[in-house]
């Protein structure tokens, strides 16, 4: 794929996807930040964590109960002088007299003495006594120090993509805040003189900005920090304003429109005399895509029919970015088409289907502007290029959307 209108020959899906991960593996070396916990979600731990305390912290009750030691339930039923209550939050020191009972709720310390608690249930209370009706072992509803991990023992490894399950542990063990690797950064700029933000009341001509807003969305649900979208005119100095911006902001940058055949094609024309390529890939939708680097950037250049957009952030980027944000792979399987399809030749299609049983059935039409059609869609259905007609039962590639 060379710059300009001469170009003629497409390049395939894998060979650009190829040049995009290329262009942004070396955002894999990312400084470490410290976020707080409430923020950790989604994040990947730059560091090993050691646990700081014992998990349970002190030898506490598993149960609403009464602490008592074993051999005075030995044989039941059997009546013992109520000795004091222990809640939660007490510190509980002190012991418990030989051969009576303390109750204590769940949470609470075990007073010293006692080794085992007897539930609420197999108890009746008498006047400052209490009946046990069935015995209980040492170690019963007792949470021994340590038991869950010990401090200094490794709790979390670096590399750990924080669930709320991991954030909940390292929670519990007092951490405040955690180091982690800073988020790739990246930023949206739109072009076109047709569009409008929402919220504006539209005129003749005008459209809403749709692809900064989802540009945004699949940026983020793909572990990205988004940190500028933006939208430039079809002016070529306003495109070259927008983008130093863009480019000084952000690790990575995606533009949308501007990359066709048209009269005002401004991201083509400013990135090309910059150096980028701009050509043709042999998939439909998205077949006019760009690749820059600008100030050491990459810039990722989209068509700016909404499906082309959301298509060639799928297929080209969300791999790279899910493997740079320690994501899984984006989930891809085979099933059977529950529609017969005519696909033209010589681009692979990536269609709109929607999973319905243990097949798939198609979503939408094929234009590109057909983005409220995409809504309904699941899946893209991945036809090879050389493929012109599938009946229904037949099996396909789909990429979970
Ligand atoms: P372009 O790639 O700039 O030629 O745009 C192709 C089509 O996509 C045109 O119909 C545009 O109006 C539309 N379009 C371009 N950018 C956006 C956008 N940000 N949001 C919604 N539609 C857009
Ligand atoms: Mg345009």
């Amino acid at each position: 794929m060379s710059a300009g209108p001469a170009t003629t020959s497409a390049r395939s899906v894998e060979e650009h996807r190829g040049r995009v991960e290329q262009l942004l593996r070396p955002l894999a070396a990312r400084p470490v930040e410290d976020v707080d916990m409430s923020e950790a979600l989604g994040r990947r731990l730059a560091e090993d964590v050691r646990a700081p305390v014992d998990l349970p912290v002190f030898r506490n009750s598993g149960m609403d109960g009464y602490a008592v030691r074993a051999e005075s339930v030995a044989v039941t039923p059997v009546t013992l002088p109520l000795a004091g209550v222990v809640a939660a939050g007490q510190p509980g020191q002190a012991p418990l007299p030989p051969g009576a009972a303390m109750k204590v709720m769940t949470g609470a310390p075990i007073p010293p003495g006692a080794d085992c608690v007897v539930p609420v249930e197999d108890t009746q209370v008498g006047d400052g006594t209490v009946t046990v009706e069935r015995g209980r072992s040492a170690g019963d509803f007792v949470r021994e120090a340590g038991t869950d991990v010990r401090t200094g023992d490794l709790l979390m490894a670096a590399g750990t993509l924080l669930a709320p399950r991991h954030i909940a542990a390292l929670a519990a063990v007092g951490l405040a805040t955690l180091p982690v690797f800073r988020r790739v950064r990246a930023a949206v700029l739109t072009t076109g003189d047709e569009l409008v933000p929402a919220g504006t009341r539209l005129r003749p001509g005008q459209i809403y900005n749709s692809n900064g807003i989802a540009l945004g969305a699949a940026l983020a649900a793909n572990g990205s920090e988004v940190v500028a979208v933006e939208h430039s005119s079809d002016d070529p100095a306003e495109f070259r304003r927008a983008l130093a911006h863009a480019t000084d902001a952000a690790d990575v940058v995606f533009t949308s429109g501007g990359v066709s055949k048209g009269d005002f094609e401004v991201v083509k024309d400013v990135l090309a005399e910059l150096g980028g390529e701009f050509g043709s890939v042999a998939v439909q939708p998205g077949g006019p895509q760009g690749l820059s680097v600008v100030d050491g950037s990459p810039v990722l250049s989209f068509p700016g029919n909404p499906v082309s957009t959301m298509v060639s952030f799928e297929i080209f980027a969300r791999p790279i970015l899910r493997e740079l944000a320690g994501l899984p792979p984006v989930p891809k399987s085979d099933v059977p088409l529950r529609d017969s399809i005519k696909s033209p030749p010589g681009r692979r299609q990536f269609l709109r289907g929607r999973l319905e049983g243990d097949g798939v059935a198609l979503a939408s039409g094929p234009g590109s502007h057909l983005i409220a059609a995409m809504a309904q869609a699941d899946v893209l259905i991945e036809i090879p290029a050389e493929v012109t007609e599938l009946a229904a039962g037949a099996i396909v590639k789909v990429w979970e959307l």
